[in-house]
């Protein structure tokens, strides 16, 4: 598949570990972000946040796109909504946010190849916050690889853990459901006009979902995550597998970019090689990107997909991944706005698992006046989670029906 030949390096620059203990804290205790600045030109940009103390951080680079990815232990971002959408200099733009429990993330679009001249923080001084400073100079590419051939061995996985699944009685023997909010943390999704973000839409839908379906007992129900945490997408694949998942479903909300005209309703998604249009192939590759968004490094993902009993075990789960999109899209028709063609399959990365049936909604889009309202509705919401949950009914009906015979 095309997405497994995205390759990314990274390096290493320097780790200044002073910070304490990373662990999760309420919000009034973390260290603050208080204030972010551009500086300088083509030939040297510095990058300035303001803090509220110092801190421990470290750095490193990534390539195809050219990245500076910056870890912090957790910190609360009190920047403008509007933070990071235009750069300067060597910088295009950036994004910052959680990236697992404990640690924060600010990812810095550039311009080319770039060499970190020099990063560190400082004590509130002379009137002055506790700053972070990042130098940034321009380079070639082949300087730029070699810096990165050179510190890769020390590159340390940075990757959220999806959340654990609910716990499994003996006996228990209801199948599985993983649902699956897109995006979290540093990886906003989707973002409307008026500032809402496909990740808190997401995992709202989701919860009310769970909830739901916990409430007729028929299921075991896990998250791949609970709150606003960044999971790679291959963690999310992971765990569905590893926790023997009977479904998952991956809940998303769409957005076409202005002045490429409008559309509304949801849409569900199965894999394919062969995206059904176009459109359906510009949103796998936009989904797709959630781990570039984040700086995650891809080169260590396992290529455990590639064997013929993989392949076979794969069709057989293609069958079932597309009797649930039916089923899903006739449950959603009498609640819910559907697009103009609600069914469609692409290269989703997320949809990848050869064992697990395995769809993806769009449940609209944030780009979409009418639709933003519905998606923000509670009402809608419930209504449109009740229509899944039905789906979900149906789906394993005959399936539990025939459990208890022999
Ligand atoms: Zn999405």
């Amino acid at each position: 598949m095309t997405f497994r030949s995205l390759a990314i390096a990274c390096a290493l620059f320097a780790v200044v570990a002073t910070a304490g203990s990373a662990a999760a804290a309420p919000a009034e205790a973390l260290p603050q972000a208080t204030g972010v600045r551009v500086g300088g030109d083509d030939k040297q940009t510095r990058f300035v946040v303001d803090l509220s103390q110092k801190i421990g951080l470290a750095a490193f680079t990534l390539a195809d796109p050219y990245r500076v990815v910056i870890d912090l232990p957790q910190l609360a971002f009190h920047l403008p909504a509007d933070s990071g959408e235009k750069g300067r200099g060597l910088i295009k733009a950036f994004r910052y946010g959680l990236i697992m429990q404990g640690g924060s993330r600010i990812v810095l679009d550039t311009k080319g190849p770039v060499k970190v001249e020099r990063v560190f923080t400082v004590d509130a001084a002379d009137g002055q916050p506790a700053r972070l400073v990042l130098d940034l100079s321009p380079t070639d590419r082949t300087a730029f690889l070699r810096t990165i051939a050179l510190d890769n061995r020390n590159v340390r996985a940075t990757s959220g853990k999806a959340a654990d699944a609910a716990p499994k009685a003996p006996g228990d023997t209801r199948p599985l459901v993983v649902l699956d909010p897109g995006h979290g943390g540093i990886d906003i999704g989707a973002k409307a006009a008026g500032g809402e973000m496909e990740k808190d839409v997401v995992l709202q839908f989701a919860l009310t979902l769970r909830d739901k379906m916990t409430g007729s007992g028929k299921f075991r129900v896990a998250l791949t995550r609970e709150d606003d945490t960044f999971v790679p997408l291959s963690e999310r694949v992971r765990f569905a597998r590893a926790q023997g998942a009977a479904l998952f479903v991956s809940i998303h909300a769409d957005s076409i970019p202005r002045g490429e005209g409008q559309a509304e309703g949801a849409t569900v998604y199965t894999l394919s090689d062969n995206a059904t249009d176009a459109a359906a192939a510009r949103l796998a590759e936009a989904e797709n990107k959630a781990d570039v968004i984040a700086g995650v490094d891809l080169t260590a993902e396992p290529d455990d997909v590639a064997n013929i009993l993989v392949d076979l075990a794969q069709r057989e789960t293609k069958n079932f991944s597309g009797q649930f999109a039916k089923l899903l899209v006739s449950e959603l028709k009498a609640t819910a706005k559907l697009h103009k063609h609600p069914l469609k399959s692409a290269g989703f990365k997320v949809l990848t698992a050869p064992d697990v049936p395995s769809v993806l909604v769009e449940l609209g889009f944030m780009s979409t006046k009418e639709d933003l309202k519905q998606l923000t509705s509670a009402v809608w919401q419930a209504r449109t989670a009740g229509a899944l949950a039905q789906a979900i009914d149906k789906y394993f009906a005959p399936r539990m029906a025939g459990a208890g015979r022999n």
